[in-house]
């Protein structure tokens, strides 16, 4: 297959690893920078071009659009799906997953558990909000924060309310989040390919940290994962329309607890922590949905 994969990275880890499994399997593979595209409405056909040319035809396109052009980068996707080229992940997929709050409401239509969490705008509504939750120690979550940046855990109901009232008055939205105790600074991430999880790591955080994150200085290991950890990590994942995520999950006292569904999850670490061919299974995966097509029910 002719496969173009999307990223401003072309010498990250992950970048690299997708090009070269590509490659190794035959494939004919370019990755291209994201925000070199032209999206050109003027015709009937919808079309593309790609550093002023018109771009050549492809089978699929892996889509890896980092946060800060989301909007563009998503763009980009859903004029891929207009020319019918096959893509993994679905700009409304990467749109849906990428926002925290509307995640949870699309995941909590579908019974997957997730820690209690209240989102609100009144000040009058904060102590409420988090009484709602189970009360202090409470972790507040920026809504569009990554790596661990703008998620608090706050002691008491004072501090919360101060640090909520503070962010919101940078015009700032929060969420308002149970802290699960129970998972001691651990978490996992499940990583999803088509319906399976083909990789799972644990990740733990450094010291009295209780952001597990690896720029937090968190550690890694594989981890063998229960099947109602897989069940609901790839449940979670078609729910949000991706065929490849990462599911990060805290471990509750009654099971998982959905935290995110992450559209162009990192490979390094979870690579590394498992010496699986994680770039592999995703190409695989792609050049099989090429070969057979199936119309999946939930995106029509
Ligand atoms: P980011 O998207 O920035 O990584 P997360 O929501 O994944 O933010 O949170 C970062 C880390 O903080 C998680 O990996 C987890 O270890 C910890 N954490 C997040 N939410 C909770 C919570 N409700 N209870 C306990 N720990 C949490």
């Amino acid at each position: 297959m002719k496969l173009a994969i999307l990223s401003r990275a072309p010498r990250s880890y992950s970048t690299q690893r997708l090009r070269s499994a590509a490659q190794d399997r035959g494939h004919e593979v370019k990755v291209l920078n994201t925000l070199r595209f032209a999206i050109d409405l003027s015709s009937n056909e919808p079309d593309l071009q790609f550093r002023g040319r018109q771009l050549s035809d492809y089978d699929a396109v892996l889509p890896r659009i980092g946060n800060s052009i989301t909007y563009f980068g998503t763009a980009v996707v859903r004029q891929f799906e207009q020319m019918d080229v096959y893509t993994p992940n679905t700009a409304n997929g990467i749109t849906n997953s990428r926002d925290k709050l509307r995640c949870f409401q699309i995941l909590s239509r579908h019974n997957i558990d997730m820690p209690p969490t209240m989102f609100v705008q009144d000040r009058a509504d904060v102590i409420p909000a988090i009484h709602q939750v189970g009360g202090a120690p409470v972790v507040i979550k920026l809504l569009e924060g990554t790596q661990g940046i703008g998620v608090i855990l706050a002691p008491g109901l004072k501090v919360a309310e101060a640090i909520i009232e503070t962010l919101q008055s940078t015009r700032q939205n929060v969420l308002i989040q149970k802290f699960v105790k129970e998972s001691r600074g651990r978490d996992v991430r499940a990583l999803v390919v088509g319906d399976r999880v083909v990789a799972a790591m644990r990740r733990t955080a450094k010291g009295d940290e209780f952001r597990s994150n690896v720029h937090r200085g968190g550690s890694v290991e594989q981890v063998e994962l229960d099947p109602e950890f897989e069940r609901t990590a790839v449940r979670a994942s078609q729910i949000m329309g991706l065929k490849v995520a990462g599911v990060d999950m805290l471990e509750g006292e009654d099971g998982p607890l959905v935290m995110e569904v992450n559209s162009s999850p990192g490979l390094e670490g979870i690579e590394a922590a498992t010496k699986l061919d994680v770039a592999g299974a995703i190409i695989d995966y792609i050049d099989n949905q090429v070969a057979f097509p199936q119309i999946d029910v939930r995106e029509r």
